[in-house]
């Protein structure tokens, strides 16, 4: 199997004449095997995504819930770093809130977002855990 890491961008020098590269398909299930470790996978979603309206101490108190989670959970790491790199908006991934990815989001000289990697819409995920 190969065991690059589906988030990184393989910038291996594709070789030059000779033969077509040879194609190395990666099974999904491989690449999002880490989702079936999820501590939350059996869980209720809307302790990880808020309704609609919901400010202050209620949202305060869901996301301090599903940190909670996250912290005994296995696979945070690849969970946290799959949030951010394709710009999920909404929930919380690997104990990041929507508030902690906005900080570690890169932006423009101007402070504006820079373009995500594709899948990284921002609309409300359909998250498998
Ligand atoms: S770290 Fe990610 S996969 Fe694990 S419980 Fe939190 S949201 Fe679920």
């Amino acid at each position: 199997m190969n065991d690059h890491d589906p988030l990184t961008p393989d910038t291996t020098p594709l070789p030059t004449g000779g033969k077509p590269p040879k194609v190395v398909v990666v099974p999904l299930l491989a690449v999002w095997k880490w989702q079936s470790l999820a501590a939350c996978r059996d869980m209720d979603t809307s302790v990880f995504f808020s309704p609609p309206g919901e400010r202050g101490s209620a949202r305060r108190h869901r996301e301090s819930t599903a940190r909670a989670v996250c912290a005994a959970c296995p696979v945070r790491t690849q969970c946290a770093r799959f949030a951010v790199a394709c710009g999920q908006r909404y929930g919380v991934w690997g104990g990041l809130t929507e508030a902690d990815r906005r900080s570690l989001a890169p932006t423009d000289p101007v402070g504006r977002p820079v373009a995500r990697t594709p899948g990284g819409s921002g609309e409300r995920s359909s998250r498998t855990p």
